[in-house]
């Protein structure tokens, strides 16, 4: 791994392919593979992962925007994209991308069957989301016969999949509840593939449902954080590698005494002599306040270095007083051995969320043999 000079995320696509060939030894053969890459690639460089993922010959990806959809066509993408959330006012965007909406109410089938029929669209594929438990985005199962005929007298739209999302699929503690969600989502998709007179994809599983859940494949997976090197659960991390490493410099050094005081509203007073690093990132850069006040850290010469006082803008302080380091010296705020998910959970977060938030601001860097 280089020497960092600024801020900077350094990306591993070998990483990545590892995690995805890794992945992929969990399915049968014939189950397809869609790459959730919404969020900039779950924060990384989603033009850059999907022309990587694109070159392993994955089946499928996803986002959740219309402009992130456009943004991958951008890119070279040439695969199916599906579009989780798409909104209406996209509809055209959609189309004249070739994205694939995922159809989640009647308001939005039936805008899209609209608008497709406007640009004279035949069979357009389209994705058809049930709801089993989350009760975030989906129809709700009793109403799949008049979602079923609306779809039949339509020559505009062909359903290419039928899915729907485990709302606990990490947690072997709710067992019950997802083998609820899986038994229902087989009961819809039976039903659904019986009346609709052909077969579409069908599909359910996120990253945990891959690991946990093997019965639950179906057709196609849609795994995201495992292939960024997360897998919910700490027997399954060693064969997942994080691929995002963030690393940053030491800026300057003070020498404070008893009594001082570190950063903005004062939030930090030294109790004894101590050395201070300031480091360039911050919570424009992705690193929130919660992070701040000896709650999360970086690590300084394997050591690791906790942050003093409120994070700001654009730096951190953190206490380097037994860590031997200069200024110009590397900060690793994660990488493989320091996970991302440690520090998000010593300041009540998860990866996800650490992760997807580093900022557009600090400059990618890839690693790729
Ligand atoms: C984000 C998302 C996924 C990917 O989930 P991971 O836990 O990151 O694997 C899959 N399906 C839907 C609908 C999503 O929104």
């Amino acid at each position: 791994m280089a020497e960092a000079h600024e801020t900077i995320l350094e990306v591993n696509l070998n990483a990545l392919e590892q995690n995805y060939i890794y992945l992929k030894s969990k399915l049968q053969k014939k189950t397809k593979f869609l790459a959730v890459v919404k969020a900039f690639g779950y924060g990384s460089d989603a033009g850059i992962i999907s022309q990587k993922l694109q070159q392993l010959e994955v089946d499928y990806f996803a986002v959740a925007y219309t402009s992130e959809g456009v943004a991958l066509r951008k890119a070279g993408i040439t695969k199916p994209i599906l579009v989780f959330h798409p909104q209406i006012v996209n509809f055209k965007t959609i189309i004249k991308h070739c994205l694939e909406p995922s159809l989640y109410s009647f308001k939005v089938l039936e805008a899209f069957q609209q608008i497709a029929k406007e640009f004279n669209q035949a069979n357009y594929p389209v994705h058809i989301k049930f709801n089993t438990g989350l009760n975030r985005l989906g129809f709700n199962k009793n109403k799949i016969d008049s979602v079923i005929s609306i779809l039949k007298a339509s020559s505009v739209i062909k359903v290419k999949s039928v899915f729907s999302h485990l709302a606990v699929s990490e947690d072997l503690k709710e067992f019950n509840f997802t083998n609820n969600q899986i038994a229902s989502f087989k009961r819809i998709a039976d039903t659904f593939t019986k009346n609709i007179g052909y077969k579409p994809i069908i599909h359910l599983c996120n990253t945990s449902g891959v690991l946990n859940y093997p019965k639950a494949h179906f057709d196609m997976v849609r795994c995201g954080i495992g292939l960024y090197g997360f897998g919910n659960s700490k027997e399954k991390h060693h064969q997942l590698t994080p691929i995002a490493s963030l690393k940053s410099i030491i800026s300057q050094i003070h020498d404070i005494t008893e009594g001082d005081s570190v950063g903005y509203n004062r939030a930090y007073v030294a109790k004894k002599n101590m050395k201070i690093a300031t480091i360039p990132v911050g919570h424009a850069d992705g690193l929130g306040r919660q992070y701040g006040n000896e709650a999360g850290f970086v690590y300084i010469n394997q050591k690791k270095a906790f942050i003093v006082g409120n994070v700001c803008m654009d730096m951190i302080m953190v206490d380097v007083t037994n860590i031997p380091c200069e200024e110009g010296n590397q900060v690793v705020i994660f990488n493989e051995d320091q996970s991302a998910e440690n520090l998000a959970l010593s300041s009540g977060t998860i990866s996800y969320e650490l992760i997807s938030s580093i900022s557009q601001r600090i400059p990618r860097s890839y690693i790729d043999n």
